[in-house]
């Protein structure tokens, strides 16, 4: 499956649902729009210190700093997220620049004459595009696996479409059925790691 390397502490923030929004400086490619996306930590997480002065460099970054507080996220925390596997997916719904969310990096507007258009028209400046994610799960045991540029595919989860179009697992993981299946009731059984179709 499609793949994307993210540093901690954001990784786990986007699959655990706390962190919405993937700032980057790129536009997200519209083929991997409305799919599910791998998330990868990569090797190198933020230090404490990088993590708090870019949250401190976001425009609402009060309403983070309280949540960082309230939920014990602190120097030992980010040491204990792990680095260097697949934690988890995503959706990336949309793309935008200057989302609603305090978790959105925004790119600051000018004037020009009658207009106001993005700062970033005027170089050095590049806007940032804000992904939004939806349909966020953290993974209980993740997946050892070395990062890649960009988006790059992770060949070990993936799903093939059955006779009936049904998306079936077809990981090849080798992972506890315990944490990789999970009941949707009926008999309804999906792979938590690819969300194709589990037989039990
Ligand atoms: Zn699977």
């Amino acid at each position: 499956m499609i793949t994307i390397s993210v540093k901690q502490p954001w990784a786990y923030l986007l699959c655990s649902g706390i962190k919405p929004i993937e700032n980057r400086t790129w536009k997200l490619p519209e083929r991997y729009k409305g799919q599910t996306i791998l998330i990868h930590a990569s090797g190198n997480a933020m230090t404490w210190q990088h993590t708090l002065a870019y949250i401190q460099s976001l425009d609402n970054s009060k309403e983070i700093l309280d949540l960082f507080i309230k939920n014990n996220f602190n120097g030992e925390w980010l040491r204990s997220l792990h680095v260097s596997a697949i934690i988890g997916s995503v959706v990336f719904t949309d793309c935008v620049i200057n989302h609603q969310s305090e978790w959105a990096d925004k790119t600051h507007m000018a004037k020009l004459g009658e207009y106001e258009l993005p700062s970033c028209l005027y170089p050095p400046y590049k806007p940032i595009y804000n992904w939004v994610a939806s349909a966020p799960i953290l993974f209980d045991k993740p997946i050892a696996a070395k990062g890649k540029l960009s988006f790059w595919d992770f060949p070990n989860i993936k799903s093939e479409k059955d006779e009936d179009g049904k998306d079936v697992c077809c990981c090849h993981l080798g992972i506890d059925e315990k944490y990789q299946v999970l009941s949707y009731g009926g008999g309804d059984y999906r792979c938590k790691y690819c969300g194709g179709k589990w037989y039990k």
